[in-house]
């Protein structure tokens, strides 16, 4: 039995992040130790309407944390739990900007994805947390400041709180990422929130979700109604997969403006959006694309932003950590900025496990957010940056792919050359994060 205080850690931010964390350090039956509170600006934890793939390294967090099961009920049929055991579709590549679309690759790897609603992983990131973890709604963090009793936390709804560990996972504009950026620095609040501004990637996204009924109905060969698809074509391409057990495709047409990619989004970066406004976008892709782009339910309109790379995701202190959006936003090109965050969130709480299993007289938190930052700092930021060069992939944008423009058919060594760029760019997706997470702890 412990004599000492529990360490208090401050969850800022519910989302898949924040969730996950909550989800894996309550595994590690650490309550002796230590108190979990989650703060969150919302009423209420929600997720878009919309679909997140899920890669093998995610996945296999998801099980260590004894979720595989709830999360397998929701797979849509003909996609199985990744196991690395055989080599599965990951997603189909078509170049698609020509009445009569051509194949680029079946990209095949130990594992796949596989797809789900963002609402279920929530729910079952929920039904999984205990109630000693406690959940405040209505918490919007202004910002912190360190103190000698701890960080306090001063929200928006007038309340102030103080912790000894604060975890930022409040997204892609992350007021904890703001305070941390300011530190050592005589910024005014104006000049914070600009620092820490997410910059433009200078793509603008579609998304919706469309009655899978429907698609079958006009087009029943359509791909993505059974698999990932990627919809190639010149400075734009579309993402479309099956979900909520095959009742819906998850759709999302990426629209890049070139030049455009590190300046700021000036007004609203989410706006609604209606089927006048995509109707003419892809007017000569093939017929699949067509059916995915008539059949739109209130589709939504997103400016894609990411966070500047940040060369450190903790304060001086040791005492604030980033995790997910808040450290490394970068989108959804790679499909897997939930992964990261879950990624983040799972390393996070096993060093926290080890620092207390150290048994030492503290627990000693600037250690726990050394080893977390040398671990995630460097392998999250060029992941973020790969994710952008996969928009320069899908759309021709590279050097070489230059004249593939709408109706030119890309001749067989550049198929293969860009089929053998996307494979490389995603191998990492099925490492398993066994080893790196025990070299993590190794450095304790
Ligand atoms: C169009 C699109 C498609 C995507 N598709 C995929 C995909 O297929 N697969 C995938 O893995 N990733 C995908 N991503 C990326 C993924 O959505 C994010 O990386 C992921 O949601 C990050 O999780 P997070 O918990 O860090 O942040 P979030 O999910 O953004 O959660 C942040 C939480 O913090 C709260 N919050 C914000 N500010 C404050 C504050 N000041 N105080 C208190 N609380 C606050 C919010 O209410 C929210 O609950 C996609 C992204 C986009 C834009």
């Amino acid at each position: 039995m412990s004599t000492s205080p529990k360490l208090r850690i401050a969850v800022v931010g519910g989302g898949i992040g924040g969730l996950a964390f909550a989800v894996a350090i309550s595994k590690l039956n650490l309550e002796e130790f230590i108190t979990v509170d989650i703060y969150d600006a919302s009423t209420k934890l929600s997720q878009v309407g919309a679909g997140i793939a899920f890669f093998p390294r995610g996945w296999e967090i998801m099980k260590h944390m004894g979720l595989e099961e709830d999360l397998e009920a929701k797979l849509p049929p003909g996609q199985e739990k990744p196991t690395l055991d055989k080599e599965r579709l990951y997603y189909q590549t078509r170049k698609s900007n020509q009445s009569v679309g051509t194949h680029i690759s079946d990209l095949k790897l130990p594992g796949g994805s596989v797809t789900l609603h963002r609402a279920d992983v929530q729910t079952i990131l929920l039904k999984h947390l205990p109630t000693a973890i406690r959940c405040h709604l209505s918490h919007r963090l202004k910002g912190y400041v360190e103190t000698n009793e701890g960080i306090r936390l001063n929200f928006e709804n007038g309340r102030t709180v103080l912790c000894d560990l604060m975890i930022g996972a409040d997204g892609l504009h992350s007021a904890t990422r703001k305070t941390l950026l300011s530190e050592g620095k005589n910024w005014t609040e104006q000049e914070a929130i600009q620092q820490s501004r997410p910059l433009w990637t200078g793509v603008h996204v579609y998304r919706y979700v469309a009655d899978a009924a429907l698609i079958r109905q006009v087009c029943p060969e359509n791909r993505a109604l059974s698999k990932v698809m990627l919809y190639c074509g010149k400075n734009k391409h579309i993402v479309a997969f099956p979900m909520r057990q095959g009742e819906l495709v998850n759709i999302v047409l990426c629209i890049s403006n070139p030049g455009q990619e590190g300046t700021y989004v000036d007004g609203p970066t989410v706006t609604e959006a209606t089927q006048d406004d995509i109707a003419d976008l892809f007017e000569g892709w093939e017929e699949d694309v067509q059916v995915l782009v008539k059949n739109t339910l209130k589709p939504s309109r997103w400016a894609i932003q990411y966070v500047k790379p940040l060369d450190r995701y903790v304060s001086q202190s040791g005492r604030v950590i980033l995790l997910g959006d808040a450290a490394h936003a970068t989108g959804p090109f790679f499909a897997n900025g939930g992964g990261l965050a879950i990624e983040d969130a799972f390393f996070l709480a096993n060093i926290i496990g080890k620092a207390i299993k150290a048994q030492e007289s503290t627990i000693d938190v600037p250690k726990i957010a050394r080893i977390y930052n040398e671990v995630r700092q460097p392998f999250c930021n060029s992941k973020a940056a790969g994710s952008l060069e996969l928009v320069r992939h899908y759309q021709f944008l590279e050097p070489g792919f230059e004249e593939y423009g709408d109706g030119v058919d890309l001749p067989a060594e550049k198929v293969s050359e860009l089929a053998k760029l996307l494979a490389e760019s995603v191998a990492w997706t099925v490492d398993s994060v066994k080893l790196d997470l025990e070299r993590a702890l190794a450095l304790w």
